[in-house]
């Protein structure tokens, strides 16, 4: 049951064990059977919330699509790799990341609310990471130095599956450090397990000098039903800037019509669609990814039908590359 209940609750009440989740859509129990196959070493981990904006009975369905392993997972194909956007060679210390100028990326937990199939970072060495308030103290202490750095970034995992006393606490050390200007919060949160936006949540981020914005991702609108909307709207009435980005991915939204609602959808509620990724290759995804020939025509697409703030851009992100690469 959801509603009434806080985020941790929601945490702790995920589908776990993929012959609930598929008991739970009405799904026959060789669908379970392939996922108990192709999770192991990144389990199935889907809110109830997620899950209740599922059609029962339905194997296509596209949030399904996002959080149900299938034996496509285990094949090997060349060119899908461990470590697929260089995050190994960014590190600037366990837990501190620098990809960008002017930016630095701090990966506060390895804890995600919900495990996305296509996941970059599902091989990712999260047992190397400081795992306590106290072990981020290296990381504030490296950006103190750097006076070339104006942004952090709070990544994971996802930086809102720890605690808001703690963020707090974190959003003034950095705060502290006068060359910082901005923080960014990149968060599928608001989306997985909308209680997420608390009034703590709120307080900490209206209240830090450094200007806030918050970086959810969709990738298609049946995952923004009431509750996330007016999650979202919370934190839009709180005076933060929202961004969203997208992952283009095979079965779930790589079509025009998926595209332009989810579009619609965030504009509606004031978030404005940032980037629309090209998946990162990375092992086990493969099933997921489009050709970039037919993702340039499907943001030309949303271009002849929406307004431009409405169009993400298109983007690729390449290991050692200055910036993202812009498709389209
Ligand atoms: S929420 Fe983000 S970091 Fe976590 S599994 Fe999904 S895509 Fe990966």
């Amino acid at each position: 049951m959801h509603g009434g209940e806080t985020w941790q609750g929601a945490l702790k009440g995920a589908f776990r064990d993929p012959v609930e989740l598929c008991r739970h859509l009405a799904l026959p129990e060789s669908f379970a059977q392939a996922a108990i196959r192709a999770s192991q070493g990144f389990p199935v981990f889907a809110s109830r919330e997620y899950v209740a904006r599922m059609r029962p009975g339905d194997p296509t369905d596209p949030l399904l699509r996002q959080v149900l392993p299938i034996d496509a997972e285990l094949d090997t194909i060349s060119g899908f790799a461990t470590d697929p956007v260089g995050d190994n060679n960014a590190r600037l210390l366990p837990g501190l990341l620098q990809k960008y100028d002017r930016r630095a990326l701090m990966i506060v937990t390895g804890a995600c609310a919900i495990h996305c199939r296509y996941c970059f970072r599902r091989h990712y060495p999260y047992e190397e990471l400081p795992r306590s308030p106290a072990a981020w103290q290296g990381a504030i202490d490296r950006l103190a130095q750097d006076p070339s750095i104006d942004e952090v970034i709070l990544s994971g995992g996802d930086p809102l599956t720890v605690v808001d006393s703690q963020l707090a606490q974190l959003a003034d050390q950095l705060a502290a450090i006068p060359h910082l200007r901005r923080l960014r919060v990149h968060t599928r949160l608001p989306i997985v397990i909308p209680q997420r936006v608390t009034s703590q949540l709120l307080q900490w981020l209206r209240g830090t000098r450094l200007t806030p914005y918050v970086v959810v991702h969709a990738n298609h609108a049946q995952e923004i039903d009431a509750e996330v909307a007016a999650a979202l709207t919370r934190l839009r009435e709180a005076g933060i800037t929202l961004l969203n980005q997208t992952v283009l991915l095979r079965g779930v939204n790589d079509s025009v019509e998926a595209l332009v609602n989810l579009s619609l959808r965030l504009v509606d509620l004031g978030v404005l669609p940032y980037y629309l990724h090209q998946l990162d290759r990375v092992a086990g995804a493969a099933h997921f990814e489009v050709p970039i020939s037919r993702g340039r025509e499907l943001v030309q697409s949303l271009r002849d039908r929406l307004p431009g703030y409405a169009v993400p851009r298109y983007v690729i992100e390449q290991a050692g590359e200055a910036a993202k690469s812009v498709l389209s």
